[in-house]
């Protein structure tokens, strides 16, 4: 059964199912903008996690690193700012 109704996005008057809240047209642009914007989304997400993974080192890596270079800590933190 179709129906007449009108485009959420234009207002173009159209036929078809009683739910339909846009023309065929604008139906497809929003199906692409949702999921341009899902992807967009989920990229963030993984650059958020990738900057996670490359988080500063912690006290003992860095001490350790210090050591390995023959410098204190505190040397080493004042050479290279972290
Ligand atoms: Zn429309």
């Amino acid at each position: 059964m179709s129906v007449l109704y009108t485009c959420e996005i234009c207002g173009k008057e159209c036929e078809g199912h009683p739910n339909s809240r846009y023309c065929s047209e604008c139906r497809g642009k929003v199906i692409r903008s949702t999921h341009k914007e899902s992807l967009a989304k989920r990229r963030a997400k993984r650059q958020t996690k990738a900057s996670e993974v490359a988080k500063p080192m912690t006290l003992g890596q860095i001490a350790a690193k210090a050591r390995s270079l023959h410098m204190s800590y505190g040397e080493f933190v004042a050479k290279y700012g972290l």
